[in-house]
């Protein structure tokens, strides 16, 4: 429950690689159905999982891409934090910084991810300082986190969009309109980024 004294915030870490409409309604989402007072866009500098098999854009360019897509979304606010921390993107480090005692902290992880919380770095730290909230999509029970995690679970709409899907579209010119914000689009053209035309 609000206890009115504290400020409920969100912690939605992602590549943003680009950001699209799917991040945007799963913030406020979870915000609307947990009363959060924000949910912080944390915008990965180096994630390591990601790293490992791919490339990724720069993050100051994912930054800029983050700011244009959530800056005008009420109560949506982008965190530049691990950037600003440098070198591999870790959840323990993310919450340690964010925590304090004016604040309560709800991490937001897909169901995909939320068996494996265990095997993140540091996991009893993350366990402690954030309640973990699971993401459903389209009322389809996904994964749980394992036992001794104190979770709250938020179904979200099934929108079938991600990064990946428009980068290749981007790549091949196929339409991406109502995928993601029109800035976003513009953004990526004038920048040329992900191969598409300017
Ligand atoms: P990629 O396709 O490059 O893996 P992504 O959009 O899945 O990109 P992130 O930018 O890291 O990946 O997304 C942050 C979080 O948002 C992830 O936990 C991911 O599971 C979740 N997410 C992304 N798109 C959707 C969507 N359409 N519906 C629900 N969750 C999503």
């Amino acid at each position: 429950m609000h206890d009115g004294l504290r400020r409920r915030i969100g912690v939605f870490g992602g590549t943003f690689d680009p950001p699209h409409h799917g991040h945007i309604a799963i913030a406020q989402e979870v915000r609307h159905s947990l009363n959060l007072d924000d949910v912080l866009m944390v915008v990965a500098n180096d994630p390591w999982q990601k790293t490992a098999v791919s490339s990724v854009t720069p993050a100051d360019t994912r930054l800029a891409l983050s700011h244009t897509a959530f800056d005008s979304v009420d109560g949506l606010e982008v965190s530049d934090l691990e950037i600003r921390r440098g070198g591999a993107s870790y959840t323990a480090d993310t919450l340690t910084t964010l925590s304090g005692p004016d604040c309560e902290l709800f991490l937001v992880v897909g169901s995909d991810a939320a068996a494996g919380l265990d095997t993140w770095k540091r996991s009893a730290e993350v366990r402690s300082l954030a309640t973990t909230v699971v993401i459903d999509r389209g009322g389809r029970q996904g994964g749980r986190p394992p036992a001794g995690w104190t979770h709250d679970v938020v179904d979200v709409p099934a929108l079938e969009i991600s990064s990946s899907d428009l980068r290749a579209r981007f790549g091949s010119d196929r339409p991406v309109d109502g995928l993601l914000p029109r800035g976003v689009i513009d953004q990526v053209r004038a920048l040329g980024l992900y191969g598409s035309c300017r």
